[in-house]
């Protein structure tokens, strides 16, 4: 009897299946197919194997702290969360991952109109050569195993960046998103701010996803309908092109 690779929606890998289940899993449309070789099935939804790490809270009271963000949409729900918390909040933009340079631009408008809007202070990076990211995920091009070198990217400048203004801890507003690997995240946010002798911030704030699309309507903002980089991009018109021929 063959086995499927079975991912969950955050790239978690699980127990394989049957081709038989992965067959029914795929007809409810309760997963999709990925990858042909190996066989691969990704599920809608997440499944917890270990509890989900939450809270870890320090005492930030007037604190600095640099937020990594990732797009305007996922910053609209985490500034201003961390900033209730107490934070002294700096946001930094910096995803040379997206793609093509017209989205880029897209998602760059969209947080600049936020930050506008709701006075957060904001480093920018606008390196758009994407080169720097295919050159970080080279070999390392599956779903699931590229997003770790593309985190390591994005918060290995943050926190250089940080640490560069004398700000002591770093976080990501990749935290709110239920299609990011949150544990992957935080170790390596703990690994590069370590590096530079700083923290990493970490909370699960995955409850907030629903409050981010509905500020990011009333902000006006640009929602984006992939990742970002340009495997994310096709594997999203593959999912739709499936779901249509299955329609
Ligand atoms: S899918 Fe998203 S997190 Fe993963 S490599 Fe692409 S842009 Fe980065």
């Amino acid at each position: 009897m063959s086995f499927v690779r079975v991912l969950d929606s955050m790239g978690q890998q699980l127990s394989p299946c049957t081709c038989e289940k992965s067959q029914r899993l795929l007809a409810d449309g309760q997963a999709e197919l990925v990858c042909d070789d190996p066989y691969t099935i990704r599920l809608n939804r997440v499944i917890s194997k270990t509890p989900e790490p939450s809270h870890e809270q320090p005492h930030p009271a007037g604190q600095t702290l640099l937020l990594h963000i990732c797009c305007g949409p996922c910053a609209t729900y985490t500034s201003r969360h961390l900033q209730e918390q107490g934070w002294d909040l700096t946001g930094f933009w910096y995803n040379p991952n997206i793609e093509p340079q017209e989205e880029y631009q897209k998602r760059l408008l969209s947080l600049k109109r936020l930050a506008e809007q709701v006075s957060l202070p904001m480093v920018w990076d606008t390196t758009s050569d994407s080169d720097c990211f295919h050159d970080a995920v080279l070999g390392h091009e599956r779903f699931g195993e590229r997003c770790a070198y593309c985190y390591r990217l994005r918060l290995h400048r943050t926190a250089q960046v940080a640490a560069e203004r004398g700000i002591g801890t770093i976080s990501s507003s990749l935290l709110i998103s239920p299609y990011q690997n949150l544990e992957l995240l935080r170790e390596i946010g703990i690994q590069e701010a370590a590096e530079f002798r700083l923290q990493f911030y970490f909370e699960n704030m995955r409850s907030g996803y629903n409050a981010r699309t509905r500020l990011s309507r009333q902000y006006g903002l640009y929602l984006q309908t992939y990742c970002g980089c340009g495997f994310s991009a096709q594997e999203a018109e593959e999912r739709r092109a499936r779901k249509t021929a299955s329609e």
